[in-house]
């Protein structure tokens, strides 16, 4: 019997008892469950201790203060919001917004009537816009800790016991802080590639990317995931001539692949040049500008491409350094992310883990949902996540969001299905905007109807994919949206279209 095996018997074992007898967790300070019996506890103990105050810790640490257990939450950036909101989503999504307006004022407007002189790029403007909004969002965070009562302290934890975290904390000093509960939320950092330095100024991470301060002439993405897409965007648009370099024959490989090729065209369409199955064999920095020497996947001939900056954005690795794990023997895979059960506990009693730096996809959402389920499973109560139905966006434009299955998953497990399909250019509001690059594909088990999966290629993809979610969520068949009555006009329409496509006919095509 493996130990994760022993862990979720155990776990279910105490689940089943009353939760004054679970000793995760110390019952004075429930007062969800034994508020009549007026304990007393320790006041230097807490009921949970998260490390990390990314979307994963932080509101783990609200979600456990909102049930009543004493909570202290550990962070050694100095920050909150984790990478999302210092440098991941946030900073990406304002630079993301802000490059598409200087976009569509530059290429846009006038088809519109709207017509200017002049329309210039202030990036240092462009780049505070962003900061004001990390900052803000940032600040937010420590508010909201602060009026859940929960005890924020910045500094570097690291594991004395399976119930004692060591912090070395920001101002110099080291404290250590007691839990009965401990929840690792450390998160992840960008994987560089062998033979490649990243200097943070012309050879960027996405964190360097996100500050550059000139616009580069030429920009070489390494890695055709979301996050190096999204990133050549923002340059791309505000005029780096970019090169996506990838290793595997498509982008985002988690795409459904109908849905990739037209995004891969749409983007070629903005002038971002696409290598794939190409290697990276080495990057030299010496001279002017950085040289790349690479080959086809398959081998054969090298050949060179030059470059200002070369952006690496060849995935994310959990980050687990100095945090001692050894010490208390949390066991981790090959790559370094701690295993957990379906209650997120590790092999060690009363140690959890969530987020980015557990197996699963690195989303921020994912790890909100995972820290909330966490602290509900460890306080006695069912918790609920189901990876099948994290939805993913790329936030280019357009932007594309998808849940469930693709058509290649769906194949591979050799459920009959339908397919239905409704392209934007037929949807009258994409059309009133002139705005109408993109389609929804919709994948539902033949016999039954149930929705497996939901692709949408749209500008406003990642919002209208919550529809398809909550359809997944609950079991809904195509049917079921094809009956519900949508707003005209609207985008959501090209939804309700491409369900009645699914089990019937579309109308508008
Ligand atoms: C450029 C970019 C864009 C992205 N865009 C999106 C997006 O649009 N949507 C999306 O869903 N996801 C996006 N992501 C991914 C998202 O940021 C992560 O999935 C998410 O932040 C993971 O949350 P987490 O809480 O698990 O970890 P993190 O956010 O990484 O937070 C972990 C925190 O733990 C702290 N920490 C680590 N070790 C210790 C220690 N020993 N002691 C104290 N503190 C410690 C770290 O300082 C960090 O703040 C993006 C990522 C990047 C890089």
């Amino acid at each position: 019997m493996t130990i994760l095996t022993l862990a979720r018997r155990k776990a279910a074992a105490l689940l089943s008892s009353p939760p004054s007898q679970n000793p995760f967790i110390n019952n004075s300070k429930v007062a969800y469950y034994v508020s009549s019996r007026n304990m007393t506890s320790d006041s230097s103990e807490n009921d949970v201790i998260v490390i990390g105050g990314g979307p994963g810790g932080y509101v783990a640490a609200i979600k456990a203060a909102q049930m009543g257990l004493k909570t202290t939450c550990i962070e050694k950036r100095g920050s909150l919001g984790g990478t999302c909101l210092n440098v991941g989503c946030i900073p990406s999504k304002a630079l993301l917004h802000s490059s598409h307006m200087y976009h569509e004022a530059k290429h846009s407007f006038a088809s519109h009537g709207v017509k200017f002189s002049n329309v210039e790029i202030d990036l240092p403007a462009m780049m505070a816009q962003k900061d004001k909004a990390v900052s803000g969002l940032t600040k937010g965070i420590e508010g909201l800790l602060k009026k859940n009562k929960v005890n924020y302290v910045k500094g570097w934890g690291k594991f004395l016991s399976p119930s004692e975290v060591s912090v070395d904390t920001i101002d110099g000093g080291n404290t250590v802080v007691k839990g009965k509960n401990i929840i690792v939320a450390t998160g992840s950092d960008v994987k560089s590639l062998p033979g490649i330095t990243i200097d943070e100024k012309r050879i960027v991470s996405s964190t360097g990317a996100l500050a550059l301060s000139e616009i580069p002439k030429k920009l070489i993405v390494i890695g055709a995931g979301y996050i190096g897409l999204e990133m050549g965007s923002v340059w791309c648009r505000l005029g780096s001539e970019v090169t996506v370099v990838e290793f595997a024959p498509d982008i985002v490989p988690t795409m459904d692949s109908e849905v990739r090729k037209q995004f891969q065209r749409s983007l070629e369409k903005q002038k971002m040049k696409f290598k794939l199955k190409t290697k990276v064999v080495s990057v030299d920095s010496s001279g002017d500008s950085v040289k790349l020497t690479l080959e086809p996947a398959e081998g054969g001939e090298q050949f060179i491409l030059e470059a200002d900056v070369v952006l690496v954005s060849a995935g994310r690795i959990p980050f687990t350094e100095g945090l001692q794990l050894e010490k208390i023997g949390v066991e981790t895979d090959k790559g370094g992310r701690i295993l957990v059960n379906e209650r997120f506990a590790t092999n060690v009693p009363g140690v959890y883990a969530i987020g980015d730096v557990i197996p699963g996809p690195m989303l921020a959402h994912k790890a909100e949902e995972d820290g909330v389920a966490c602290v509900e499973y460890l306080a006695g109560k069912e918790g609920h996540v189901d990876y099948d139905m994290v939805p993913g966006v790329v936030y280019t434009h357009p932007e594309v969001a998808y849940v469930g299955k693709t058509e290649e998953q769906v194949k591979a497990l050799g459920v009959a299905y339908r397919v239905g399909k409704f392209p934007f250019l037929a949807n009258s509001r994409a059309k009133a905007i002139d705005d109408a690059e993109g389609i929804v594909k919709i994948l539902a088990e033949k016999e039954t109807d149930k929705i497996l999966g939901v692709h949408i290629m749209a500008p406003n993809a990642g919002e209208l994919i919550h529809e398809a979610a909550i359809a997944l969520q609950y079991g809904a068949s195509s049917e079921d949206i094809a009956r519900t009555c949508h707003a005209h006009p609207t985008m959501s329409e090209a939804v309700k279209e491409a369900a009645m496509a699914t089990y019937d006919k579309a109308i508008h095509i």
